[in-house]
């Protein structure tokens, strides 16, 4: 038996983070919206009695170390089932070290895709709950839509739908961030005032100009990528509402009222940075095809 899923990607909105907690993890405070940008994974389940894994894109393990493979194990683990053969096929479009948690969703497509395979009827919490075990955006990709997200990421709370705009997003292909080094420098910024509690009252107030006017992400203003920033200024010349990095970085989201512009931005960046796409915002997380 084999089943199919999309995994889409996310953007924040807004990321603050707000500092680190005693057992070393960072509290952050961000709004997560889900993209029609999509990795597919296939399960086929086999009599092999192991995970296994493939996957074409450039970096991304084939073994025990994948998200998909860590999601499969926490999945039988939590069932109570004994590991049985299946195989996991990762058809990448989602580029990797992005900040567009791409591993995540993959690894969130795994576990409903797992519940539907071995028809083991799992409650969406009780899904949830495998996801969060198996890394801290796990749980925003099974669910998606806009969310607020906080504490270290698991914490989520719906808030008013961005939608009705364009999403112009690039990944260049020359900068990797370390999340370890992102977080040291975000540590040494000094403190400001919380861009995500704006973020949720202009969603709330559906007032286009406050939300794109209010993006803000403490990774950017810490990293300070040069090639985010010229993507950036691209974006804004293109005449983007509004552009800001995702997540940990280094892909830069543009939002667009006009499809016609974000059409020409697309076209404007794709002969430098490949790595372009166009998006909408979308009301849900990984589902089966
Ligand atoms: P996030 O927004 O969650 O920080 P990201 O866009 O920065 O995500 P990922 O695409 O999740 O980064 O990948 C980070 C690294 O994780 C990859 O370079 C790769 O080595 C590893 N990895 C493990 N499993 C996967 C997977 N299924 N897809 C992509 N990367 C994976």
């Amino acid at each position: 038996m084999e089943v199919k899923l999309k995994a889409p990607a996310k953007i924040n909105l807004s990321l603050d983070v707000l500092g680190k907690r005693p057992d070393g993890y960072h509290e952050l405070s961000t709004v997560m919206q889900t993209v029609d940008l999509y990795d597919e994974i296939t399960l086929t389940q086999n009599d092999s009695g192991a995970v296994t894994v493939s996957c074409d894109y450039e970096g991304v393990p084939c073994d025990d170390r994948n998200i998909c493979a860590k999601a499969a194990y926490r999945f039988f683990d939590y069932c109570r089932l004994p590991v049985s053969g299946v195989h996991i096929d990762i058809q990448k479009t989602i580029p990797t070290q992005a900040g567009l948690a791409g591993g995540s969703s993959d690894g969130a497509a795994v576990i409903v895709g797992m519940n539907y395979l071995f028809n083991t009827k799992l409650s969406p919490k009780e899904m949830l709950d495998i996801g969060e075990r198996v890394g801290a955006d796990v749980p925003f990709c099974m669910e998606g839509g806009t969310k607020l997200c906080t504490g270290i990421g698991g914490t989520m709370k719906k808030v008013p739908s961005l939608h009705g705009v364009q999403i112009v997003i690039c990944k260049p292909d020359t900068v990797s961030v370390s999340t370890a080094e992102a977080y040291q420098k975000v540590d040494a910024l000094a403190k400001h005032p919380c861009y995500t509690d704006e973020m949720v009252k202009a969603l709330y107030t559906r007032d286009m100009f406050t939300i794109c006017a209010t993006i803000f992400n403490d990774f950017e203003l810490a990293l300070q990528i040069p090639e985010v920033n010229e993507i950036k200024k691209i974006m804004l010349g293109c005449k983007a509402r509004g552009a800001g990095m995702s997540g940990s970085g280094s892909a830069v989201f543009a939002i667009f009222t006009s499809e016609r512009k974000a059409k020409q931005c697309v076209e404007a960046l794709k002969a430098d940075y490949p790595k372009t796409f166009l998006c909408k915002p979308i009301k849900n997380g990984c589902a089966v095809e």
